[in-house]
């Protein structure tokens, strides 16, 4: 610790001194003396920590330290989970909560969770129901399977079909499909944590047909597909189709399950995009389980749908695991209203998630222009500019498609762009936007009908303050 370091931790206040503090004193009667006293200590020991790793170099501000504190309060009072703008042009955010809801699904989990539901509950004969009837015939009319299970998510969907099916014995897959997906969910792992043992063929960019025949034997449970959402292997590469899968699994006796990842109901390529196989599409190839997220590309809830065979489904009703990985009654009610606008045809207006992806690049250079021209209107004292971007589908699903889009970009005259990105998640309705050369980049894709008007007062906020 140098002398200045020394010097400024010296002038650091103590916590009583800081609690007589006028604006202080008046926060400590709208919500309690703990509350405000916790806050200046958190405050205190990041101001603390910041003069100690050579952060904080100005000399101690009193005015400075009651806005932290009341920002500090403030955040408490909003809630810790909040809704922010999404900025960056990554439709399926992991880190954004993935999919969005359209305002009408929204008011449907509100009423069936505001009120008494018949979620276990058969109305017509006035006995006991079962939860996963709700949402069963609707997966099974929009796939072609026989029947449908649905858990906490997808990375559930894959540990109980093992579980229920092959625990104890072997799953035969390609080693080019030993996948990690992110957030620690590792494929070899799942296989393991669900009792069974990995049989690996062929090699990470070649696998045959006859490399599974090869090791098929006694301790053979099932013969497993994993689409590679997240990455693909370009090249010399060969890998054996769902349907020749599932016929030589079926040569055997033995099921074929396919892990999807993303549950896609509908054909990419009519948005232009690149084929991705859909869910009806492996349970023709004769795929006998399929498992796949809710809030992926299908646009639902976090969840876990297996589709498939009757008897192997059967087997997974009665598996204990299922108590363990089942859904609550807003995944059910979120769930059930996503497969209906699938149904009905309204998925392209009323599911956001695929709003986003039909969005034609005249669409978004009028919607950027939109943005621009309220930008414009406010008067922000910062140059805004019109670009053309490259926005990704995100969520691990197809990683080499980026979808032309717009934005507007954003620079301020003295303000680092990481200093204005920061200011810009401190506000009311924290925005989250990408940074590329030195301008705040706010991609129009992912920002809501309804936000533009939040984002331009935001913006205001950060840029007259
Ligand atoms: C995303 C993904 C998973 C995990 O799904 P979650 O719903 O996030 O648990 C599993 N397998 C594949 C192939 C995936 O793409």
């Amino acid at each position: 610790m140098n002398e200045v370091q020394q010097k400024l931790l010296r002038q650091l206040p103590d916590v009583d001194h800081l609690l007589q503090r006028p604006r202080l004193l008046k926060w400590q009667e709208k919500t309690s003396r703990k509350a405000v006293r916790d806050a200046v200590r958190a405050v205190l020991d990041r101001r603390r920590q910041a003069i100690l790793d050579g952060q904080a170099t100005a000399p101690f501000s009193a005015d400075a330290f009651d806005q932290a504190v009341i920002a500090c309060l403030q955040h408490e009072k909003t809630g810790h989970l909040r809704r922010v703008i999404n900025a960056t042009g990554t439709i399926l955010h992991t880190n954004l909560g993935r999919s969005v809801f359209s305002p009408e699904l929204a008011r449907h989990i509100a009423d069936v969770s505001c009120h008494y539901s018949n979620l276990e509950y058969d109305l017509p004969s006035g006995k006991r129901g079962l939860r996963y009837d709700h949402v069963r015939s609707l997966i099974c009319d929009l796939t072609g399977a026989e029947d449908a299970l649905v858990v906490n998510n997808n990375a559930a969907a894959v540990l109980l079909t093992l579980a229920s099916l092959t625990a104890g014995r072997e799953v035969v897959i390609s080693r080019g499909e030993l996948v990690e997906i992110g957030g620690s969910f590792r494929i070899p792992e799942v296989i393991e944590q669900s009792g069974s043992t990995i049989c690996e063929v062929g090699t990470t960019n070649k696998t045959h047909l006859r490399d599974y025949e090869k090791v098929i034997g006694e301790k053979t449970a099932a013969l497993m597909k994993v689409h590679t959402s997240n990455y693909r292997i370009i090249g010399f590469t060969e890998t054996v189709s769902p349907a020749a899968l599932a016929e030589l699994a079926h040569t055997y006796d033995l099921p074929c399950i396919h892990d999807l990842g993303s549950g896609l109901f509908v054909d990419l390529e009519r948005f232009g995009l690149p084929h991705e196989p859909t869910v009806r599409e492996a349970l023709e190839a004769g795929c006998d389980v399929v498992t796949f997220s809710g809030d992926k590309l299908l646009g639902g809830p976090q969840a876990g749908i297996i589709a498939g065979k009757a008897a192997y489904l059967q087997t997974m009703k009665h598996h204990p695991l299922l108590r363990a990985l089942r859904v609550d009654k807003m995944t059910m009610a979120c769930l059930e209203g996503t497969l209906q606008a699938y149904r009905n045809d309204t998925a392209r207006r009323h599911i956001p998630t695929l709003r986003c992806l039909a969005q034609t690049k005249e669409e978004g250079r009028q919607r950027a222009v939109q943005l621009l021209l309220k930008l414009e209107a406010a008067q922000l004292p910062a140059d805004l500019e019109l670009i053309e971007v490259d926005d990704c589908i995100g969520g691990g699903a197809c990683p080499d498609v980026s979808l032309p889009g717009w934005a507007v970009t954003v620079k301020v005259e003295d303000r680092p762009p990481e200093k204005l990105a920061e200011q810009l998640r401190f506000t009311e309705v924290p925005i989250i936007a990408r940074i590329v050369h030195d301008r705040v980049v706010l991609s129009q894709r992912t920002i809501g009908d309804d936000e533009f008007d939040d984002l331009v007062r935001m913006l205001g906020r950060v840029l007259n303050s």
